[in-house]
């Protein structure tokens, strides 16, 4: 396959072409959420001038252009996921929302006291608190796999700790923190094996690796758009329909409704069922824009150039005196964390950003994952398709200046 022509990528991201303290930004914080290219920006000011109107109910014309164009996005992302169905696609409001929803509805329902949900080391906040929450409740109790030194699950732990009380395993398919991938696939066969349902995480995965939820017969997948190029408040909920069926709804409302009277209310037919209220319709007919610029340049492309910019970081930041990778896995995605002996990750970040560039200190929302590493956090440079190797040598030079200043 041919290369990305990265300059004409970047071409398309009005914010990289600026100056930040005086030096041309470098933005290497895309884990916390990536730039916008102008498509997705013109898609949202085109809905808002050309047919901004509230969706499903409406008769006239603007109604059913944001209707139709609302619903575009939901096949897009039934395409850009493989699913079966867009009855199968929830738009939620990002990861968080969908992890949520899961845990209130299949949660509240099917795990009671005593069962056991597991989820993993490295999982962010949000695959962590709403299980917490759950069975606090319902008195399940919470697993955990551990993670070992490189950062790889410990899969023997993990098959030690399925057994005929787990209904639910709940794991991220690449972390925010270190870039590992997890073998989700195996972790998916093994955890039906013992007739336990599965989660995963994609929020940082998604735009980096080809996700098939019906190859991978995985019965939940979260994501959220602002990490694939894509506006804030939009995410997905894949769920298998016999599932999302068997599910009570998570918030009640108007359009999530059959016929409501104060006697009995029904609910509506999926999707719409967990779909309560008026949704963020203009991000999510931008989002369509997101998945149509995935898609255009190949995530095999974008993929490849990602990892070429990770081992090329890796390398260029290997010599520094005293630095540690954190997250040493053998699959990754473009995540390089990063502790430096005697320098603290925040007295960093504020010497680089004097220099315009961008990276995330500190616990990435993974707070126990540090307390594995016993650390208080990272920094973390993390790459997008629009980054280059000279950002990465202005990241070099950044640290070490850094490194000299402080130590
Ligand atoms: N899980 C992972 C792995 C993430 O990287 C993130 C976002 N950084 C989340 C969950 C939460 O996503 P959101 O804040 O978009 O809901």
């Amino acid at each position: 396959t041919q290369k990305l022509d990265i300059d004409a990528v970047r071409q398309q991201f009005p914010i990289l072409h600026q100056q930040v303290n005086g030096k041309p930004l470098v933005y290497f914080d895309n884990a916390a959420t990536t730039q916008k290219p102008k498509e997705v920006i013109d898609a949202l000011s085109q809905y808002y001038t050309g047919y901004n109107a509230n969706i499903h109910r409406g008769i006239h014309t603007l109604a059913e252009k944001a209707t139709s164009a609302f619903e575009a996005t939901r096949s897009a992302f039934r395409t850009f996921l493989n699913a079966a169905g867009t009855e199968e696609i929830i738009l939620t409001y990002g990861t968080t929302d969908g992890i949520n929803l899961v845990a209130q509805t299949f949660g509240r329902s099917f795990i009671g006291k005593g069962d056991e949900i597991l989820i993993s080391t490295m999982e962010h906040h949000s695959n962590i608190v709403p299980w917490q929450m759950l069975c606090e409740v319902n008195g399940c109790v919470l697993k955990v796999i551990p993670v070992d030194e490189s950062g790889e699950l410990d899969m023997a732990a993990f098959e030690n700790l399925l057994s005929d009380r787990t209904r639910l395993v709940s794991v991220v398919h690449a972390s925010n923190a270190l870039g590992t991938i997890n073998p989700i696939t195996e972790i998916i066969r093994k955890a039906h094996h013992v007739g336990a349902k599965v989660l995963v995480d994609g929020a940082q995965a998604a735009s980096h690796l080809t996700i098939d939820v019906q190859a991978l017969d995985v019965d939940f997948y979260v994501l959220s758009l602002h990490k694939m190029y894509g506006p804030t408040g939009v995410g997905v909920l894949y769920g298998k329909k016999d599932l999302l069926n068997s599910m009570p709804p998570y918030r009640g409302g108007g359009e999530m409704i059959k016929e409501v009277t104060f006697a009995k209310t029904t609910y509506n037919d999926l999707p719409y069922k967990f779909e309560a209220g008026t949704p963020n319709i203009a991000d999510v007919v931008a989002a369509r824009t997101a998945i149509t610029f995935i898609e255009s340049l190949g995530k095999d492309r974008i993929a490849a150039h990602e990892l070429s910019l990770l081992q090329y970081a890796t390398d260029a930041l290997q010599g520094i005196d005293g630095l540690r990778v954190i997250g040493t896995a053998k699959n990754k995605v473009s995540v390089l964390s990063f502790v430096i002996k005697g320098v603290h990750h925040q007295d960093l970040a504020v010497i680089l950003d004097q220099q315009g560039i961008a990276v995330r200190t500190g616990h990435h929302c993974t707070q126990p994952l540090m307390q594995r590493f016993d650390i208080t956090g990272t920094t973390r440079a993390s790459f997008a398709v629009y980054n280059t190797t000279a950002e990465i040598d202005r990241l070099r030079e950044g640290v070490e200046r850094a490194v000299k200043m402080l130590k």
